[in-house]
């Protein structure tokens, strides 16, 4: 068996150093080891040389290396999958939400981001054979739109103990973009000692855009956005766990050819997620769905429906 290495055990990591790490939320040698050395030296107030140093040692200890195709085809086989509720959308993802990987929703308001976020915070917690990870989730709420009584409707309807699912959500309320950076790096602590295999972040975008607003603020507003994605999606990584995140439409009315709405949040955002998911409405409670931008997948796109009992296919009329 694989021995389990502490921060103590890596090379010049002295007592003070690991309070430091802890605080900012890196916990582990494995989180050490994918820091970058240029954010040690702000974490643990310590020269470039020696930020470099530590992470070669905690590299060392884990055996980091090159490795074979192969053998990331048996660490993707780890990968578990969470169900979204509708067959079509599952189908259109591969098998649902993915870990190891960060899923991005993007759509206009009413568009079914949060109901989503919402459902899959329950089917996480059914059992593998039902198309859950048995585990819990943890929603980091920036818009204040998380309602508890939509859990217990799709509880309800899939035949859960209310209670227990509403117990199984470890919810936090994210107030600023600062407040919502530290709640991530804070989770680091609570993931893996809670079994929490979805991470939400609903929405992502609504702080970073309104408190830097305009041109100037755009590239300090992005490197922070950068970081705090990187730092979902190496907890997504390190724990072998689902990562979802919702994004706004934003209106270019510059756009002569194609598509005046895009994503916000622009090329970090497209390349800090591994797959993006773009839902539109369609007619009444029907919504489609559509994969862009994915390493793996076509650009499909399904139908499904939002029901007072959650997601669900939409019906075939006969
Ligand atoms: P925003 O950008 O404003 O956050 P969103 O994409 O998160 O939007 P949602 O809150 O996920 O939007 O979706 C809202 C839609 O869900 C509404 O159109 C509403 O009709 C539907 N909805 C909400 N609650 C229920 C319910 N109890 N039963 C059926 N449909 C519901
Ligand atoms: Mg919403």
């Amino acid at each position: 068996m694989a021995v389990k290495h502490e921060l103590e055990d890596v090379d010049g990591v002295g007592p003070a150093t690991v309070e430091k790490l802890r605080a900012a939320g890196i916990t582990s040698v494995e989180a050490l080891a994918v820091t970058p050395p240029r954010t040690l030296v702000e974490i643990a107030d310590i020269t470039e040389e020696k930020a470099s140093t530590i992470t070669q040692s905690a590299r060392a200890l884990l055996n980091i290396k090159f490795t074979t195709a192969r053998d990331v085809l048996t660490k993707r086989g780890n990968i578990g999958f969470i169900t979204t509720g509708s067959k079509a959308m599952d189908n259109l993802l591969g098998k649902g939400f993915e870990t190891q990987a960060i899923t991005e929703l993007i759509g206009e308001f009413g568009s079914g981001k949060t109901q989503i976020c919402h459902q899959t915070c329950v089917t996480v917690q059914l059992p593998v054979e039902r198309g859950g990870l048995a585990g819990r989730a943890l929603f980091i709420d920036t818009e204040g739109t998380f309602r508890p009584e939509r859990v217990v409707s799709v509880a309800n309807n899939l035949g859960l103990n209310p209670d227990e699912v509403l117990n199984n959500i470890i919810y936090a309320r994210a107030y600023n973009s600062d407040h919502q950076v530290l709640l991530a790096e804070e989770a680091s602590h609570i993931v893996p000692e809670n079994n929490v295999r979805l991470l939400i972040v609903d929405s992502v975008i609504t702080h970073f855009r309104s408190e830097y607003p305009g041109r100037e603020a755009l590239a300090p507003r992005q490197q922070k956005l950068n970081k705090h994605l990187h730092q979902l999606l190496r907890m997504s990584d390190i724990y072998n766990m689902a990562v979802l995140v919702t994004n706004q439409i934003q209106s270019t009315p510059d756009t002569f050819f194609g598509n005046p709405n895009k994503p916000a949040g622009g090329n970090i955002l497209a390349h800090g997620s591994t797959y993006r998911i773009w839902l539109r409405k369609s007619k009444e409670s029907r919504r489609i769905a559509r994969i862009i931008d994915s390493p793996m997948h076509a650009e499909t796109e399904c139908l499904f429906q939002i029901t007072q009992n959650g997601i669900i296919d939409v019906e075939e009329k006969t």
